[in-house]
């Protein structure tokens, strides 16, 4: 039997960058103790108080359908949280609860891309971007934003691409670069998103983590609000990855036809997750402030080991829970350093040719592993870089 193309072309076959990944956890399910600094999972679980609140609330029976758009209170709990933080007037018809981040990705795309239109992505980018605008039948095109500039794309080349592209993704704080874009980064995106018509995709997943300069939500850049579709999740904010539950900010008209597909598709997310994440929000920055504090420990432990050599250089970590860090002194591509850290001494990196083009010659670490093991490994890896380099 044929399967569609729209599926069966969604990754495309052949070497992706996450043969380390994949052979680390062959090695682990083997028993073989591997270091794992690769994806981007808390090594803490769901604060106890959020899972009460969320028995409590299946144990008060919101086990049926939920309102498909989100409860009431969790979309007006989310649009409390982006008003107060950006100043943009916000309701809950801006809102649609969705199942994670991913799925907001793919809706949001799915909302304002036809099929056969150009979606832009910035290179390095988060592993799923080119397959979700494929899974909607766009076509997707990266730019690349290299590391001389700090990994934040310049004007000139969004502006070439720009041209008859329906829309734009970005991602800041970034995975998997660690930077922060700038307001004046910012400003040039809007200011091409507005010259070309461009609607503006903004993945804002990592926005509680936030290690130097200030978080910039695009949307509220001038007159971008109506041409935004901002991307939340309280997966990272709240280490809350299994549970789920994220969010689309948009113009209500957006919103109206994004309620639309989430009926003929997910049909909204589960009452007690949705009960939970309004407790958790409900918490305010305190609880938000505990949970990334891990991240913002190891940023300075990665500062601080980098600056005791010089072969191995550390892009800006100014947000989000990863290191980019520049191997090519060693002479190795960022593959062959990863496959061989693994192979000798059973520390699993991502190398950065998993993330596109511009991150060839680095690798990423990810700060997801408690201090003193996150420590010692960083070193064994500071050291091997030394060897590899003589
Ligand atoms: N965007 C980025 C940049 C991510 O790193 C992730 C998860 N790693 C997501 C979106 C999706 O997160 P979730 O679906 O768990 O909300």
């Amino acid at each position: 039997m044929k399967l569609s193309h729209r599926i069966t072309h969604l990754t495309p076959g052949g070497s992706d960058g996450w043969e380390v990944f994949y052979r680390a956890r062959a090695l682990k399910a083997a028993g073989q103790p591997v270091i794992e600094l690769t994806i981007g999972e808390h090594d803490i679980r769901t604060h106890p108080s959020i899972l009460d609140a969320m028995h409590a609330s299946a144990k008060d029976g919101h086990t049926g359908y939920a309102a498909v758009p989100g409860t009431e209170a969790l979309r007006q709990a989310v649009a409390t949280r982006i008003q107060t933080r950006t100043g943009v007037a916000t309701t809950p018809d801006n809102i649609l609860i969705t199942p994670g981040g991913q799925a907001a990705l793919f809706a949001a795309h799915t909302a304002v891309c036809d099929e056969g239109d150009v979606a832009l992505y910035i290179d390095p980018y988060y592993a799923t971007y080119p397959g979700t605008i494929r899974g909607i039948g766009a076509t997707p095109k990266a730019i690349p934003a290299y590391p001389d500039n700090g990994f934040q794309p310049r004007a000139s080349d969004i502006a070439r691409h720009a041209k008859g592209a329906a829309s734009i993704m970005i991602n800041t704080p970034n995975n998997p670069t660690g930077a922060v874009y700038s307001h004046a980064t910012l400003q040039e995106i809007a200011t091409t998103c507005i010259e070309h018509d461009l609607w503006l995709i903004s993945d804002e997943v990592y926005d509680t983590q936030l290690w130097d300069g200030d978080h910039i939500s695009p949307r509220a850049l001038p007159d971008m609000a109506e041409r935004t579709l901002v991307v939340g999740s309280m997966s990272k904010s709240h280490a809350m990855t299994g549970s789920r539950v994220g969010w689309i900010c948009a113009p209500t008209k957006v919103i109206e036809h994004l309620i639309n597909l989430a009926t003929h598709t997910t049909y909204g997310v589960a009452g007690y997750i949705q009960d939970a994440a309004e407790f958790a929000l409900g918490q305010g920055e305190a609880l938000e402030a505990e949970i990334s504090a891990p991240f913002a420990r190891r940023r300075q432990i990665t500062e601080t080991l980098l600056a005791t050599q010089n072969i191995v250089k550390g892009s800006p970590i100014q947000g989000a829970m990863y290191a980019m860090l520049d191997i090519r002194a060693t002479g190795l591509t960022g593959s062959a350093f990863a496959n061989d850290l693994l192979d000798t001494h059973a520390i699993a990196t991502m190398p950065g040719e998993s993330f596109g083009v511009a991150a060839a010659g680095h690798i990423r670490v990810a700060m997801t592993i408690d201090d003193e093991t996150y420590k010692s490994a960083l070193q064994t890896l500071l050291d091997f870089a030394t060897t590899k380099a003589a």
